[in-house]
């Protein structure tokens, strides 16, 4: 008898965000990823909250990457009831145990939140927290780590391994080998995770998978180009020159995981090479100072290049002039500084946290300059600055902005199209199908349609379907 076995895509489908995938051989459950879904607030609350059953059920899971739309609802997943083990690397594991730990805490500060605002609110029904730091922590003692390509089995009858994905710290692409029983051939199936590119600073490039029979691949930017990574220190450079000239501040609104760091680390480079003046350069965020922490933990991930920059000059973050901020106090000092810096601070988008604060204080000054080095979603306030909107609203009031704003887009972390062109090519002629998943179904149809152009099969899956492999 042939053991069946099939995908179920439970999340990410025709969108961004939400991963979660199951795979069944036989009785056996495998869950690959399980994030959080993030869009309009409602519709957010709803999926996040009712977990797909079959998810709960699973006998063991994957974890790809410690980004919370890959990691974000794990704990949901354990609080309904799933007991197995978490599978995922060493670094994926100490990111991981930061990032569920700070996304407790948004979660149950939200919820006080929208209470305290809706208190007189007749009509409103007190909302719990969808998980809570307790919840948290029940997810994170599950986290089974993995070195990357040392072979473990997740459930009976599979093999599992690790290799490097280039997206952040910690990453990975993960090859399933599947045995169907004495009569069938075993099947190979690759979980690409989120694909990031050739030549980011401190990791290591994406490794390509071979022999698969089918794939299920990222196609964030299924159609769409970036600038070249290695243009990444020259972007950087001319915007802290063009700023420090002004004698104004540089504001980078970062993500706390992999892009602060990746900032940091050009910054050293530029000034230890004399590229750049030294200038003061603040870190304020304690979620993107821990994962600095992690960062220097896991030499293990660093690429060559970051590799010989220890030996050669030591810390890759750390140098004169750079201070990381702790205390509340210390940020708002900061703000009302006067002193040309530069400062990165989270949010990534500009939404909440420090980065607002010193954004109410840049957004008039003409000698200031926002420097946008992530994805901005719409309506938030950092896409208005990548619009160059003439006024914008912080804080909730509008102000004038007469602040520079520098958008540098060789700074991402996913793959662009001919980065996953050449990825998906290099799985080979006997990858039987394609399942596109994490991406807008602009860009996944697309990209599947570059595939079709080059012969090979691709499918963009519907949120719940099943295929039998
Ligand atoms: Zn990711």
């Amino acid at each position: 008898m042939t053991t069946p076995v099939s995908i179920t895509f439970l999340g990410a489908a025709r969108t961004v965000t939400g991963s979660m995938h199951l795979l069944q051989v036989g009785q056996q459950r495998l869950l690959v990823d399980s994030g959080l879904y993030q869009g309009h607030r409602d519709e957010a609350q709803r999926r996040n909250h009712d977990v797909p059953r079959a998810a709960t059920e699973a006998d063991a899971a994957i974890l790809t990457h410690a980004h919370i739309d890959h990691c974000g609802n794990l704990p949901t997943v354990v609080k309904r009831g799933f007991s197995g083990p978490i599978h995922c690397t060493g670094a994926t594991a100490d990111v991981t145990t930061y990032m569920l730990r700070d996304a407790a805490r948004i979660q149950v500060h939200d919820a006080e939140y929208l209470n305290r605002k809706h208190q007189h609110d007749r009509d409103w029904h007190e909302i719990e927290p969808l998980y809570n730091e307790r919840d948290a922590e029940r997810a994170l003692e599950r986290l089974a780590p993995h070195t990357y390509d040392a072979p473990f089995q997740p459930i009976t009858g599979v093999t599992a391994r690790f290799i490097d994905a280039g997206h952040v710290l910690g990453s990975s692409s993960v090859i399933l080998d599947i045995d169907r029983g004495k009569r069938a051939e075993p099947l190979r199936v690759v979980f690409s995770g989120d694909i990031g590119r050739r030549g980011l600073p401190i990791l290591r490039d994406p490794v390509i998978p071979s022999g698969a029979d089918y794939v299920v691949m990222e196609s964030t930017y299924g159609d769409r180009l970036h600038a070249p990574a290695r243009e990444i220190h020259e972007q950087l450079a001319k915007a802290v020159d063009f700023t420090r000239e002004r004698g104004g501040k540089v504001i980078i609104p970062s993500f706390a995981l992999e892009r602060t760091q990746e900032i940091v680390f050009a910054l050293n480079q530029l000034v230890r090479s004399g590229r750049v003046e030294p200038i003061p350069v603040y870190v304020d965020s304690p979620l993107a100072i821990n994962l600095t922490e992690v960062f220097r933990r896991h030499p293990e991930c660093y690429d060559a290049e970051t590799l010989q920059f220890e030996a050669e000059s030591g810390d890759p973050f750390g140098f004169d002039g750079l201070k990381m901020v702790e205390s509340v106090e210390e940020s708002k000092a900061l703000t009302n500084s006067t002193e040309p810096a530069v400062i990165i601070a989270a949010s990534g988008m500009c939404e909440f946290g420090r980065v607002v604060h010193h954004l109410r204080r840049a957004v008039g000054d003409p000698n200031s300059t926002v420097v946008i080095v992530g994805y901005q979603a719409q309506h938030t306030l950092g896409r208005r600055f990548v619009e160059r909107r003439k006024e914008v609203r912080v804080l909730g009031v509008m102000r004038e902005r007469r602040c520079h704003v520098t958008v540098l887009d060789a700074f991402s972390a996913h793959a662009d199209r001919d980065e996953l062109l050449w990825w998906a090519e290099g799985c080979g002629e006997q990858v039987r199908r394609f399942f596109l998943v994490h991406g807008d179904p602009d860009q996944s149809e697309a990209f599947a349609e570059h595939l079709a152009a080059r012969g090979r099969e691709a499918h963009v899956p519907a949120r719940g379907e099943r295929i039998e492999l």
